[in-house]
């Protein structure tokens, strides 16, 4: 399956080509630091559900396209050893979360950047269902109708791993709009949350 990306403002485009339905993991994850990053990108009212859960899509790096507005790229890292977290830098549109270095070419690509009128249908029909719900005890407000996974933790997290292997098979850390090729290093420099010196 293919679907196109989109910024809120239009300037940071790109699409997911050839993206296998077999190899993708959709989860809602609802721990504090994904709620800190809608947060820290002033987003946190439009971006976040009821409960503080974030839409995200698991697969590999090197199924994204970069087209239009890569100077805009920019990336925070909000926990020591965490994920770089990507966004578009013109309007504060999550991009997606990747690990730090290029090793594990995955992305949890933020189900915001997904343009759902121009890829032509919902993104239950593109994606499929909720496979997993990470971190509910994270969860805020009242919590009685949290949405179900299809999968377990221990599926999820198999699936993940295979969606890693497939990217290394297939070279896709090369192939990386984040890193470049040649040296490996974020496309963007991490910057620090500077209200974590409030
Ligand atoms: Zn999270
Ligand atoms: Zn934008």
């Amino acid at each position: 399956m293919d679907f196109a990306l989109r910024c809120d403002c239009g300037t940071v485009r790109g699409s997911a080509q050839d993206v296998s339905p077999g190899l993708t993991n959709r989860v809602i994850c609802y721990c504090s630091t994904c709620q800190a990053f809608a947060h820290y990108l002033g987003r946190g009212a439009d971006i976040l559900d009821a409960n503080g859960g974030s839409g995200i899509v698991q697969f590999s790096q090197g199924r994204l396209r970069l087209d239009q507005g890569a100077q805009r790229l920019a990336c925070v890292r909000l926990t020591e050893n965490g994920p770089l977290r990507w966004y578009a830098d013109c309007c504060k549109s999550p991009i997606g979360n990747t690990p730090s270095n290029r090793k594990l070419p995955s992305i949890g690509l933020s189900t915001n950047w997904i343009d759902v009128e121009v890829s032509g249908c919902t993104l239950d029909a593109l994606l499929g269902p909720v496979r997993h719900v990470g971190y509910p005890d994270h969860a805020v407000g009242d919590t009685s109708d949290l949405p179900v996974g299809t999968h377990s933790l221990r599926a999820t997290i198999r699936r993940f791993y295979k969606i890693v292997l497939s990217a290394r098979l297939h070279g896709d850390r090369k192939r990386s709009p984040f890193f470049d090729a040649a040296t490996g290093k974020p496309m963007a420099d991490p910057r620090e949350d500077e209200r974590a010196d409030d």
